[in-house]
């Protein structure tokens, strides 16, 4: 199960967000991969918008977590550097936000132990020259995410990287 996206602005970015977070439920973990300034917060945004978050969404980089309401309860989590590993395993991360919030956790791969198997995973990466367009790849595992995916994919389409040199029909799965 994997959706591969382009966009070409930080808006678009967060249009991703907005479309992803309408397939959000309550106790969902959202796993956010890529490097600094790659777009993990910009699409952080975007979800807080698709979930209906009033407050701006601003990046947790000096609190460790961020909590909003919207549709949906929302715990933001950033482990940006190695000394917050510690930080977050004492957080105790399920109690953070009450039992029913999302989790958005950037840099979530380093304290992957300590999350639910049943996760999201949106790595960006910033591999074209122009400094713009990010490729976002949403990848998922776990039963809930199953019953779920042909609606996010059919959700996702918009957005969808277009793969000159990919065999025809061979749009990934
Ligand atoms: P991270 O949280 O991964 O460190 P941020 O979201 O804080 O990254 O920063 C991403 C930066 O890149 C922002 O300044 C944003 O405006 C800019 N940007 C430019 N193009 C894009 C794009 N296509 N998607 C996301 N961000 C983009
Ligand atoms: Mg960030």
């Amino acid at each position: 199960m994997v959706i591969e996206m382009e966009t070409e602005t930080a808006d678009r970015t967060r249009e991703v967000g907005r479309v992803l977070a309408k397939l959000l439920q309550p106790r969902d973990t959202v796993v956010l991969t890529g490097d600094l300034g790659a777009g993990k917060t910009t699409l952080v945004q975007g979800i807080g918008r698709g979930l209906g978050v009033k407050d701006h969404v601003a990046s947790p980089t000096f609190t460790l977590v961020r909590e909003y309401t919207g549709r949906l309860d929302v715990a933001h989590v950033d482990v940006y550097r190695l000394e917050r590993i510690q930080d977050v395993v004492d957080l105790a991360l399920e109690e953070v936000g009450g039992p029913e919030r999302v989790l958005l956790i950037e840099w979530g791969d380093a304290v992957q132990d300590l999350l639910p198997e049943d996760r999201l995973r949106v790595r960006l990466t910033t591999d074209r020259a122009d400094g713009e367009t990010r490729r976002i790849v949403i990848s998922a595992q776990g039963q809930s995410w199953v019953a779920r995916w042909e609606r996010l994919e059919g959700a996702l389409e918009p957005f969808r990287a277009i793969h000159p040199d990919a065999p025809a029909g061979g749009a990934a799965r």
